[in-house]
């Protein structure tokens, strides 16, 4: 079956495609080749007015069904997007540009994890009985916050509409989405498959535009809560205005991770967890280890074999499943990277790997790598979100500690070392939110995902997703006679 990529309409609201051309026009560009798919319109104040008018008057009927009942219609989604994981990967790519390869393993599939992992609690999500004396006692009820506002980055447009999504539906709230305006198709298809599955209309839908649209929906007083993936200027800026009228905030920002090896690491396993960390979806992933910091003694025999491994990458068509490396999701973004790589040389920086465009058409660069950078490289402190990896040299533990959390983020970091005692020391004193220790960049739904410091605030995926899409009520009971003092 071939898949069109051109969406039925530009939004998803009240359960129906909607189209309004009044909106600015969005070319949906195909970053492998450059060429214009079709076009989204953004919406216009009378769209935002519409989707949040849906959502804020389905919520109470939703909020009243009972967890099964809510579950058993996001498992129906997982399942739905299980059986379609094939064409809804061939959009993922068309939308982002990053290879079938990927696609077809991590994104509309961690998607209908979310939902599959969120729809099975749904059912669990009760208070508490708290005893007081003499028979008197307290329970809580936990309640969804109302409508949420999601809004998406363009690396990963299913999985971050369903990790929003899915906690949020599953508590009982219900949601206006607003994808990145570079990929707008996927987080359509997640709500026509929503509303197959059986979410009433208004449940969840999805309005198109740039940050203006996501700006009048973070401001609007219906608005309970707002969760933003994006850069950590996004962030600031969505926080304070969500601060204006006292919401809940969950933010997924930026990071330059520190991905740290001792000389004691297996070689091999410390190469692959950099390439992960660094070149899947061409880099552009939030939690990568750009900082690789390698102890000196290993350094030499590292950038050997990371170059010599990264010559096996298979840059080209995304949509041929051989592909490994695809291209940027945009020229804009293409053009950031390439201004990160001349920084870097100009700044010293040894260029050891890759570094240029590819003459094709499409939104390619090499993947690359930077040996022997400073910690005072722009390189080195900046967010590039693209394929460049830079090496940084070390002498012992505590020096590169003090080098890796020397910095505003806070998202991730890695430690590969044979010794287990110093692994677990080392991660222990990371100021991130996620570690890993032999292994990089795995997000599996049970496990809670965000940063710390800049990188963000609060948590997606697991149990702790949950105290971030509800509040608990507390209601005290007497069973007795009421004393007062007069
Ligand atoms: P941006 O911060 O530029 O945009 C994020 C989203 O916010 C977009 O939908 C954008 O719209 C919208 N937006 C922009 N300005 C406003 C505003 N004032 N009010 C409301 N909404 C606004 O990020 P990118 O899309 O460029 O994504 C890359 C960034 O996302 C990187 O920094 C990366 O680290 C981070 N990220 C974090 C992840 C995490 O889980 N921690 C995961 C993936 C990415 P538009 O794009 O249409 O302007």
């Amino acid at each position: 079956m071939t898949v069109d990529p051109t969406p039925t309409a530009s939004h998803f609201i009240d359960g129906a495609y909607v189209e309004d051309q009044d909106g600015a026009p969005i070319d949906i560009v195909y970053s492998a080749t450059g060429e214009t798919l079709g076009r989204v319109h953004s919406a216009t104040p009378a769209i935002v007015e519409r989707a949040l008018a849906s959502a804020s008057a389905a919520q109470a009927a939703w909020a009243a069904m009972t967890g099964m009942e809510r579950g058993r219609i996001l498992r129906r989604a997982a399942d739905i997007i299980r059986d379609r994981n094939r064409d809804l990967s061939i959009l993922e790519t068309y939308d982002t540009g990053k290879p079938l390869q990927e696609t077809l393993v991590a994104d509309a599939t961690s998607g209908a994890d979310a939902l599959e992992y969120f729809g099975g609690m749904a059912a669990t999500l009760t208070g508490e009985y708290i005893p007081q004396p003499n028979g008197d006692f307290a329970y809580t009820i936990r309640q969804p916050l109302g409508l949420c506002v999601g809004i998406g980055a363009w690396n990963y447009p299913t999985q971050i509409a369903c990790w929003k999504a899915a906690p949020a539906l599953a508590c009982g709230n219900t949601m206006v989405f607003k994808p990145s305006e570079t990929t707008p198709l996927c987080a359509l298809k997640v709500a026509e498959i929503l509303t197959e599955a059986g979410a009433p209309p208004g449940v969840f839908n999805v309005v198109q535009g740039r940050g203006d649209v996501g700006a009048s929906l973070v401001d609007d007083a219906r608005v309970a809560k707002v969760s933003l993936t994006g850069s950590v200027p996004t962030g600031r800026k969505i926080y304070a205005a969500a601060a204006a009228g006292m919401k809940h905030v969950t933010m997924e920002l930026g990071g330059k991770s520190p991905l740290i090896v001792f000389d004691d690491a297996d070689l091999d396993n410390a190469v692959s967890g950099a390439i992960l960390g660094n070149f899947y979806s061409t880099g552009q992933v939030c939690s990568n280890g750009t900082r690789v910091f390698v102890q000196t003694g290993i350094k030499q025999r590292f950038l050997d074999r990371l170059c010599e491994r990264l010559s096996h990458a298979r840059i080209g068509d995304p949509l041929d499943e051989s592909t490994s490396f695809g291209p940027m999701a945009s020229e804009r973004q293409l053009d950031i990277v390439q201004e990160y790589i001349r920084t870097g040389l100009e700044e010293g920086a040894r260029l050891a790997y890759g570094g240029k465009r590819l003459n094709r058409p499409g939104f390619y660069i090499e993947p690359t790598v930077f040996a022997d950078v400073t910690d005072d490289m722009t390189i080195a402190r900046e967010e590039i979100f693209g394929p460049v990896l830079s090496l940084l040299d070390f002498e012992d533990e505590e020096e590169v500690l003090e080098r890796a959390n020397a910095t505003e983020f806070g998202l991730a970091g890695g430690v590969f070392t044979n010794d287990l005692t110093r692994a677990h020391r080392v991660v222990a004193r990371l100021e991130a939110g996620t570690c890993y220790i032999n292994t990089y960049n795995l997000a599996p739904v049970e496990a809670p995902f965000g940063g710390v410091k800049a990188s963000g605030v609060g948590r997606e995926n697991s149990k702790e997703a949950i105290a971030h899409y509800s509040e608990v009520k507390t209601v005290h009971v007497a069973m007795n006679g009421v004393e007062a003092p007069f």
